[in-house]
This record gives C-alpha cells, sequence and structure tokens, in this order.
C-alpha cells in the first residue's frame, strides 16, 4: 500500500470520526502507516502475522520513541498526532539513526578526487536547469573540505545519479510521489556513492514541488558518507523544507560532519555556516513571542520553540517546516484570542495564522493597523485579551489598538516609560500570562505587573525554555 493513498484516508478520516467502521478502518491504517515507516527508517523488524505484531508491540513503543527522540518530540511511545504529522512529512529515504551523525563504520571515498555522472535527466525541468543544480548541490562540499568532483561522460563515476520510480532493482522501491523523495548510498563500489530521485515527484529550481539542488545537496551527503543528523537546522536532517538555493550556505552542523570525515579544506580560509541556536545559551535573544491556543511560539531566525506545560522541554523546529511561505526573522507575535488568530510581523507586513495554517489573503501592510507610514516595522506586539486591546511596541514608544472597534485608540503613540515604568526601551519581544505581560530585551525579561502596574520579577530569557 503507498503512504499517500494512506495519508489521504489520515485526513478525510478526521473529519469523519463519528462513523465507527470508518474509524476502525483509520485505525487499521495509522497502524500499517506508522509500522511501514518504523521499518523504513527505525530498523525495526518486518512483522509478517498479526499474532507476530502483538509479540512486537513493545519493540514498536521501543521504535516509535527512538523516532520522537530523533525528531526532539515527547517520548510517548504513542502514535499521538505530532508524531504521526512527523512521520507524513516528505523526506529522504535513508534511514536515521540515533547517536551518530556519520554512517556506522564511518565508510569513506579513500581518495579526495571524486567523480560524478549524470546517467538520465527528469523531464520537470531543462536538461541545462538539471546540470547546474546538480552541480552546485555536489560543489557545496568541496568548500570546506578537500574533497574535488568532476563530472565524467563516460567510464564508471563513483557517483552515479539518476531519476527513477517505484521499483527500481535496489530493494529500496520508491513509493510515488511524495513521502520518499530520494535516497543515496554509502561510498562504496558500484551501487556505493548512488544517488536516486523519485521521478514521481516535480522537481524544480524553486519553492514548488521539490527543489532539486536542495535535496540532491542532501543526499550527496550520503553518497560521501554522512548520516541523517538531529539538528534541525541540518542540511543532513531527514525532512525536506525549503530554503531559498541562491543564498543557500551549508550549516556548521554539516561542515563539522564533512570535516570529520575529510579533514579541512587545503585552501586558506575555510568557510563557517550558520549555527542552529542552543536552547540553554545564557545569550539567547528572541525576535518574537506569542501564545498559541494554550502552547507558547518563541521566534528566532529561521526556527521557533514550541513550549506546551505537558513537555519537559520544548521542540525546535524551522519555520519552514511547518508554514513554507513565512520568511524567517519574524519581528513581532501576538495572539487575539477572540478571533482565534495569531498574527506575525515582519517589516511592513503581517500573516494572520489560524493554528497552524496561514490564512489566504496574507501578507497585508501593517497600515491596516493604523500605523503612520514612518513606522516601517513592529519590535513586539501583545493583545490583553481581557479587554480586547492590543499593545505595539516600537522603538521607546507603544500604541494601542482596539481589537473590536480594529482601530488604533486615540492619543498614541506614548512612551513606554511613562506606563510600563522600569522596563527598558527596544523591546524584542512580549507575550501574556494571566494579568502579567512578560517583557523579553536582551537575554533579560521583565515580568510586569499589569493589576500593580510595576516590574514583579526580572530573569534570564532562556528561562522561557526551562533553562537554568
Ligand atoms: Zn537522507
Ligand atoms: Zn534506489
Amino acid at each position: 500500500m503507498k503512504v499517500e493513498v494512506i495519508l489521504s484516508f489520515y485526513t478525510w478520516n478526521k473529519d469523519n470520526s463519528e462513523n465507527i467502521t470508518a474509524q476502525r478502518f483509520h485505525r487499521f491504517l495509522m497502524f500499517v502507516f506508522q509500522q511501514r515507516y518504523l521499518e523504513n527508517f527505525y530498523d525495526m523488524p518486518k512483522s509478517g502475522d498479526k499474532i507476530k505484531r502483538q509479540k512486537n508491540s513493545t519493540h514498536l513503543v521501543k521504535k516509535l520513541k527512538e523516532m520522537q527522540k530523533f525528531f526532539g518530540l515527547e517520548e510517548t511511545g504513542q502514535p499521538d498526532e505530532e508524531t504521526m504529522g512527523v512521520m507524513a512529512m516528505p523526506r529522504c529515504g535513508v534511514p536515521d539513526a540515533l547517536g551518530y551523525k556519520l554512517t556506522e563504520g564511518n565508510p569513506k571515498w579513500k581518495r579526495n578526487e571524486i567523480t560524478y555522472s549524470i546517467m538520465n535527466y527528469t523531464p520537470d525541468m531543462s536538461k541545462a536547469d538539471v546540470d547546474s543544480a546538480l552541480e552546485k548541490a555536489i560543489q557545496i562540499w568541496s568548500g570546506p573540505s578537500p574533497l574535488k568532483f568532476t563530472r565524467i561522460y563516460k567510464g564508471e563515476a563513483d557517483i552515479k545519479i539518476s531519476f527513477v520510480l517505484g521499483d527500481h532493482g535496489d530493494n529500496s522501491p520508491f513509493d510515488g510521489p511524495n513521502g520518499v523523495l530520494a535516497h543515496a548510498f554509502q561510498p562504496g563500489q558500484g551501487i556505493g556513492g548512488d544517488a536516486h530521485f523519485d521521478e514521481d515527484e516535480t522537481w524544480t529550481m524553486g519553492s514548488s514541488g521539490y527543489n532539486l539542488f536542495l535535496v540532491a545537496a542532501h543526499e550527496f551527503g550520503h553518497s560521501l558518507g554522512l548520516s541523517h543528523s538531529t539538528d534541525p537546522g541540518a542540511l543532513m536532517f531527514p525532512t525536506y523544507s525549503f530554503s531559498e538555493p541562491r543564498a543557500y550556505i551549508l550549516p556548521q552542523d554539516d561542515i563539522n560532519g564533512i570535516q570529520f570525515l575529510y579533514g579541512h579544506s587545503t585552501n586558506s580560509i575555510n568557510p563557517t555556516g550558520p549555527t542552529t541556536p542552543r536552547t540553554c545559551d545564557p545569550q539567547l535573544t528572541f525576535d518574537a513571542i506569542t501564545t498559541l491556543r494554550g502552547e507558547i511560539i518563541i521566534f528566532k531566525d529561521k526556527y521557533f520553540w514550541r513550549r506546551h506545560n505537558q513537555l519537559p522541554k520544548p521542540e525546535l523546529h524551522k519555520i519552514s517546516l511547518f508554514w513554507p511561505s513565512l520568511p524567517s526573522g519574524i519581528q513581532a507575535a501576538y495572539e487575539d484570542d477572540e478571533k482565534d488568530l495569531v498574527i506575525l510581523f515582519k517589516g511592513n507586513q503581517y500573516w494572520a495564522l489560524s493554528g497552524y495554517e496561514i490564512r489566504p489573503g496574507f501578507p497585508k501592510d501593517i497600515s491596516n493597523f493604523g500605523f503612520p507610514r514612518t513606522v516601517q516595522a513592529i519590535d513586539a506586539a501583545v493583545s490583553y485579551s481581557n479587554y480586547g486591546k492590543t499593545y505595539f511596541f516600537v522603538k521607546n514608544q507603544y500604541w494601542r489598538y482596539d481589537n473590536r472597534k480594529r482601530a488604533m485608540d486615540p492619543g498614541y503613540p506614548k512612551n513606554i516609560a511613562d506606563k510600563f515604568q522600569g522596563l527598558r526601551s527596544g523591546v524584542d519581544a512580549v507575550f501574556q500570562k494571566d494579568h502579567y505581560f512578560y517583557f523579553f530585551t536582551g537575554p533579560i525579561y521583565h515580568k510586569f505587573d499589569l493589576h500593580a502596574r510595576r516590574i514583579v520579577a526580572v530573569g534570564r530569557s532562556n528561562q522561557l525554555l526551562n533553562c537554568r
């Protein structure tokens, strides 16, 4: 059974939960789906009959926990909605292994001069575009390492690249559109190092379908001996997320991996790459914070943390994984309880989220809120739901907006220091809980009591992420 069939049942069934037969069928499909996922990516032994499966249920729980740990999810051992959501994301076909970022046994090429050949082409793109996407993808690994890649047109190359579909003779059949996008083999003779791309996907140069450069760069990491990384910002993270190929810089986690295997580049300057924020960095600062249906969402560069009270540690994800059309560097965010919306700001644009869905018709211009043209960006925003008011912070001033009248209250802007005494200007982020506003400025936060109208606590910003 193909993965996408199961997934469409999954979505369909959510709206038909009163139908008992459908529910049982749904449970069966979910079971098959998670079973397949864990067999394919977590080395769970394939089980044949029902009795064997029941015996395997402790094994299933163990493997589910392993998968949840890899993705930084709560290790419940249960196929909860979030876990199934991650399982449904498009990804690489190479299994995930906990504890090492290198392939077991560290297989690597014995020489630094590596050849590649393009065996065939996808009809989705022009040949020239395929050539340049693959060339760029493989060369991304040469910058920080001593590796040199040469394309050859005859003879057997180390890395043979092909577009294939379904069962293509290597015991790892592709699964039709979405699901598994591609896979590649670790360094070695014959099929070793080869990279296969699922022709049932739509390959592109841009953000629609699947970007060939991004997927190929990841696969070539396997061709060179790297395994999957648990760093959500790494190229070697197993799930696909779009980022602009023209501006793509190999992340530091991947640089560390390739340099561990092959050493540094012989060039005098070795490139460095972007690092993923470290959750308990004492200097950690935030871009924007908001509540979202009882969770707290904390934005930072390309990433966000999700904090909910049941979780021992917050989850870190790439923004593009959840909202492919949102930019990085969100500057302000607030939740409008009454409308059940979260509003996100960057520059003079804003987006509305309903749960985890971006509402159609966005982004819109912040002049809709009644800001003068001189305001081109908002530092922080928070809604005080009891009163239906939203506060916007810009440099040393703040505005107050009436959510019901959809207009700024008269008499604004005012100076932040006048109402929020003791607060520094240049607020990075703010959110509301009970009758408190939590203001974040650099690595410090201030807890402001809205009843007593004064600061009642000060601490390090990363305490929000349960850091001590
Ligand atoms: Zn992979
Ligand atoms: Zn294959």
